[in-house]
């Protein structure tokens, strides 16, 4: 058997070609188990406290650039950036002169500072200003294409232009990325799932017709990678772009319309610990997709 090697420790065998009905009943079990797990594991949360589609979509797109780190910590840096904005961030955005926030002293979340959230908050309120939305602006620079990679990188773009500053730091570029690049740039997709898709838990907020799910793109952070490899949904060894398009296709084959209305499933198998890089430590005996699992532990004897 052919074996790749990949940045788990453990070696992954390499996939056939998906087996799309199989893979179909497996995926489809593991989305419908998993569509009531609690939000409290995700930054997404922080969206849904509020109800006004403006507030939403501010505190989404905050929610998703600062999704990096541990859990926790994502959590303690969203409670305090979204706390000086008030109960209405967007309206605290329109009226915001632009001066620093109090409630943002000296805050640092890894490699992000406060220089760079208060310019992120600057492109934000000038984009929404001139935009309108966020929405807007992507709509304004996308071409149409198969994917929103490119209009992902002009609104990144546009951001980065209204940000008020000449030379992005390490940590704005971070917080506006260029998705044409290369890299798999998961919290850009992410916030695109969130915005795009409306079934749960995504907010379904940006309904223009050009936005459409079957656009959307798998967001692909380490976890989603590694299980995206056990199931045959990839055999790139990197979680980037290629590997992100690569297993996107995939599941074109199982839910044409909606493919990525698996991602909330297989990251919570990740970020919840049901499937972890020590697979002895896994609980494949209750996990929906063992049979499509190339890196399933065998049943315990008593239940073959
Ligand atoms: S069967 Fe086990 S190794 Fe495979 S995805 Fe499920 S928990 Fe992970």
């Amino acid at each position: 058997m052919v074996l790749l090697v990949c940045d788990s420790e453990v070696p992954v065998p390499r996939p056939p070609s998906p087996n799309v009905p199989l893979l179909r009943e497996h995926l489809l079990r593991l989305r419908d188990e998993w569509t009531e797990a609690p939000l409290s594991s995700d930054p997404l949360e922080f969206a849904h406290r509020y109800s006004a589609s403006g507030d939403r979509e501010v505190a989404a797109f905050l929610a998703a650039s600062l999704a990096f780190g541990r859990v926790a910590s994502i959590r303690a840096t969203l409670f305090r950036v979204l706390a000086p904005l008030g109960p209405e961030p967007a309206r605290f955005l329109e009226g915001w002169d632009g001066e620093p926030i109090a409630g943002l002293t000296g805050i640092v979340h890894r490699w992000v500072g406060e220089a760079d959230l208060l310019s992120l908050l600057r492109a934000v309120a000038a984009a929404r200003r001139e935009f309108g939305s966020l929405e807007a602006l992507l709509v304004e620079g996308d071409d149409g294409e198969a994917d929103l990679v490119f209009a992902l990188t002009r609104f990144y773009d546009a951001l980065r232009e209204r940000s008020g500053v000449r030379r992005p730091s390490q940590g704005l570029r971070f917080l506006l990325p260029r998705p044409e690049q290369g890299g798999a740039c998961k919290r850009a997709h992410l916030f695109l799932r969130w915005m795009v898709r409306s079934g749960p838990p995504d907010l379904g907020l940006w309904k223009s017709g050009r936005l459409s799910p079957a656009r959307l793109l798998l967001p692909m952070d380490t976890h989603v990678h590694r299980i995206s490899r056990y199931l045959g949904l990839t055999r790139r060894p990197t979680a980037d772009l290629a590997a992100s398009r690569e297993a996107t296709a995939v599941l074109r084959r199982v839910d044409l319309d909606d493919p990525v209305s698996f991602d909330w499933a297989l990251s919570r198998l990740g970020i919840l610990t049901e499937c972890v890089r020590e697979i002895r430590r896994s609980h494949c005996e209750r996990c929906a997709v063992r049979p499509i699992c190339r890196m399933s532990r065998p049943p315990p004897l008593h239940l073959r």
